[in-house]
């Protein structure tokens, strides 16, 4: 394609499609059998812009949002209000806890902490106002919450009255291997867990754990990647929300026999026509998905071609082999003329894959350097 007015100073251009953010969240809707998902939208919304993604999320009826830092927590608020939906209306859950210093962001933007401690609800218990919490039960991951054998003694029913817990939650930690036997011991312990609470509404499922048994289920679910448009599970199949383009700075030849960029890592064996785009790892896109053993690195698609990456991804740069496209369908898209890294041609997760990384971090890292358009029907709004 070529290049969008307004994009003219800028080498990467990344677009952010909110119709297809809108349309991923309704499509997790109609495959979850429990009561409401949410939207997970910690670390700027997976990369895609918090701004932009709560009112698209809001607007397709997404009322509870899950972030990691009150900070963040405070971004999504703002977004609801200036959407015009009520605090009462729209739940915000911090995942990361209480932060005591930070407390009056949880009043002052109505945040609910995810405790995973004794301490942490005690803490919490003796500030609150009269936000509700959630309780972080640990079913197997091993990172934040309390052990899932070990609710019984540490949280007794008065605490988490006093607390205003009215959710218990959990995490999976190999949901995106369905196979994995750590699902169904999960998926069992947090069967336990509610019995034990049985006033409290539950939330167990990610993206991924969406795909698993509907016993999975429960209340509320909490997926993120897969709102984004990434892999989470063999069977969810979402759109890609983001598609990254690189504009071409030039075309031209390399003899057989000549290297092609740093450390002369990959050789042209005949004679070759180089696209030279302007975008690099200092733009978020991967080195690791440029040549790293002398083949050929991951495609980009020029033209309606998909062609292959030559040669190191540098800071700014990357050359892509064009030799197999033809002159004229070249020529046909006119000057301004961009690659497609990632999008609705390159899959994210192949690119991801091929460096060795997940569509996470590849999202999360795409840099502020860029260009960022929005599209779609809540933008216009
Ligand atoms: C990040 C996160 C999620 C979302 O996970 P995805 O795999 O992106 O769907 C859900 N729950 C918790 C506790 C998380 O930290």
């Amino acid at each position: 394609m070529t290049t969008p007015a307004g994009t003219e100073g800028f080498g990467l251009i990344l677009t952010v499609d909110l119709d297809a953010l809108a349309r991923n969240y309704r499509a997790l809707c109609s495959r979850f059998t429990g009561r409401q998902i949410g939207a997970v939208v910690k670390a700027d919304a997976y990369g895609t812009g918090i701004d932009k993604a709560v009112p698209a999320l809001a607007a397709a009826g997404c009322r509870t949002f899950f972030v990691a830092l009150p900070r963040e927590g405070v971004s999504a608020r703002e977004r609801l209000r200036a959407a015009g939906i009520a605090d009462a209306d729209a739940h915000v859950h911090v995942l990361d806890g209480f932060f005591p210093r930070a407390s009056e962001l949880y009043r002052t933007f109505r945040l609910r902490p995810v405790l995973g401690s004794p301490d942490e609800i005690a803490r919490w218990t003796a500030w609150r106002s009269n936000e509700n919490a959630t309780l972080h039960v640990d079913t197997g991951i091993n990172r934040l919450g309390i052990r899932w054998d070990r609710i019984d003694e540490l949280v007794p029913a008065s605490a988490i009255k006093d607390a205003g817990v009215d959710l218990v939650m959990s995490h999976f930690a190999c949901a995106d291997t369905p196979d994995h036997p750590l699902n169904e011991a999960q998926i069992e312990r947090f069967a336990a867990v509610r019995a034990a609470f049985p006033g409290l509404a539950g939330s167990l499922c990610n993206s991924a754990g969406i795909f698993l048994s509907d016993e999975a289920h429960h209340d509320l679910a909490r997926p993120g990647i897969a709102l984004y448009g990434g892999a989470s599970h063999p069977d969810a199949k979402m759109e890609p929300v983001v598609t990254a383009e690189a504009r071409i700075l030039v075309v031209r030849p390399v003899k057989a026999g000549e290297s092609v960029g740093y450390g002369g890592v990959w050789t042209a064996q005949r004679e070759t026509t180089l696209a030279i785009l302007a975008a690099g790892y200092a733009d978020g896109y991967l080195r690791a998905a440029g040549t790293i053993d002398g083949e050929t690195g991951r495609q980009v698609s020029i033209a309606e071609h998909r062609v292959p990456i030559v040669g190191r991804v540098s800071m700014d740069l990357i050359a892509a082999d064009v030799t197999d496209i033809p002159v004229a369908a070249l020529e046909a898209e006119g000057p301004n003329i961009c690659a497609e890294l990632f999008g609705p041609t390159i899959d994210i997760n192949d690119v991801a894959e091929a460096a060795g990384t997940i569509a996470y971090e590849l999202l999360t890292n795409l840099s502020r350097r860029a260009a960022r358009l929005y599209i779609g029907e809540t933008e216009k709004n």
